[in-house]
């Protein structure tokens, strides 16, 4: 006979940001739900610096002040870098388009996603862990989440699994983006040199055509820094190298992030993953909702991830009170929250997209002349995404008629 481990309102697959935030939101609802992490915590996680638009969505589950009081570093803006003539510019997040959102901070996951995780437990959140989910059912009247223990049974399950994708995979759902199948090699170093004028700072370096590639500077408030290259997998391959040789040569030949690896130590092992862009053909389906990295993975030049997750979170606990409101927890009713999620991963993507192509970059660094392109990067880069007056938007997303407006002409310079 099965296990019955149990009835909920909601069962969430997923202990990471996503996942934790959305069971904080939901018992902020007093819904009762349960969340199903496979992996006992803290555990090590890449994803390190946040964007201050998520902090919006932690002040609203009542974790921020936590996180505040837990002492991350809290990180003031972002540099960017191009490798070869050493170009750069520091966008202060205080001087975006909207001045409320100034800071966010650079968190070591491990103990970040068990702040988080633990907070959603204080208000209530079953947690079960570890504990792998294993299979999902649509029984019409609720559905089943499937546990390598036994059965829960909930009105709705959402899946909240990162890049592992739970559903996305079962359902042969899950596309890598063709174009930008990446490789990384990373880890966490003593003796890093960090920026100058602020060291909260994180620091991006664009580098090479055919490398096609970047250099990420992650620090943290215990003096360690992340740092990472990510490159055309192709590159990669042609290359022939082990990740360790492949991220030592990265830096060697490096204008910009040699000088700052000189001493730098190795803390534990370098890690490399491949090919983490990718969508789904679908976020929804009847009794059924995909947030963050479990839909889709963009990029993470512009450190997207957790605000994605998080803010996804939020508008699919919007979705989730409506169902529960109407009765209806079909993928129909959940159409509207696909839609908004889309809006924002394709404004990114676009962001993303001018990235890789060096005239953007160069637009980027030059901008301190043209203030308001300045400030629509900022707010862009500090996750300001669904904001209509961010002209700069209307421009990368090629929206209708933007490019005869006056105001983004000049924008554009
Ligand atoms: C190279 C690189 C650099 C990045 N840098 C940044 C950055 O600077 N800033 C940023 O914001 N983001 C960054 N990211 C992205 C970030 O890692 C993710 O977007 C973020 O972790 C997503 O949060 P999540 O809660 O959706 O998923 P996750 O954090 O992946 O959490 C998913 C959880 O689900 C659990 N799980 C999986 N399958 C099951 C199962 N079957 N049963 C039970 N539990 C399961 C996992 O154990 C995990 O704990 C980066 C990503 C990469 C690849």
């Amino acid at each position: 006979m099965t296990n019955n481990l149990g009835t909920f309102d909601v069962a969430i697959v997923g202990g990471g940001p996503g996942g934790s935030t959305l069971a904080a939101l939901l018992r902020k609802q007093g819904r009762s739900v349960c969340i199903v992490e496979r992996d006992s915590f803290p555990r090590f996680r890449i994803g390190e610096s946040l964007l201050p638009f998520s902090m919006d969505t932690f002040r609203e589950t009542g974790v921020l002040e936590k996180i505040r009081q837990a002492g991350f570093l809290v990180k003031n803006g972002a540099r960017f870098v191009v490798d070869e003539t050493l170009e750069e510019e520091c966008f202060w997040f205080k001087n975006g388009l909207d001045t409320e959102h100034p800071f966010a901070f650079q968190v070591q996951r491990a103990p970040f996603d068990k702040l988080l995780l633990d907070h959603a437990v204080e208000l209530g959140a079953k947690l079960f862990q570890p504990l792998a989910a294993t299979g999902f059912r649509n029984e019409g009247d609720y559905a089943v989440l499937e546990t390598a223990q036994g059965e829960i049974s909930a009105q709705v399950v959402c899946d909240v699994s990162g890049r592992w994708t739970f559903m996305s995979s079962r359902q042969k759902q899950r596309k890598i983006h063709p174009s930008h199948r990446k490789v990384t090699v990373f880890g966490h170093f003593r003796n890093v040199v960090r920026d100058e004028e602020d060291e909260s700072n994180i620091i991006i370096a664009r580098f090479g055509d055919t490398r096609m590639g970047w250099f990420w500077l992650i620090p943290f408030a215990d003096g360690t820094t992340s740092v990472g290259v990510v490159a055309d997998g192709e590159y990669f391959r042609q290359k022939g190298q082990s990740p360790e040789q492949f991220f030592k040569e990265s830096i060697e030949v490096s204008r910009s992030f040699k000088p700052r690896m000189e001493k730098a130590e190795l803390i534990g092992e370098l890690r490399s993953e491949a090919d983490f862009s990718y969508t789904s053909e679908r976020h929804v389906a009847d009794r059924l909702i995909k947030v963050g990295d479990a839909g889709a993975f963009i990029d993470p030049v512009f450190s997207s991830g957790v605000f994605l997750s998080v803010k996804a979170a939020e508008m699919a606990a919007g979705v989730i009170r409506q169902a529960f409101a109407s009765g209806d927890f079909s993928e129909k009713s959940f159409a509207a929250y696909e839609e908004k999620v889309r809006q924002g991963t394709k404004v990114f993507w676009a962001f993303i997209d001018a990235f890789y192509n060096k005239d953007f970059l160069k637009q980027m660094v030059t901008s301190r002349r043209r203030q308001l392109l300045q400030r629509s990067i900022t707010s862009l880069l500090a996750g300001d995404i669904y904001n209509d007056r961010n002209m700069l938007i209307a421009y990368l997303t090629g929206k209708e008629g933007a490019y005869a407006d006056k105001e983004l002409q000049a924008l554009m310079g």
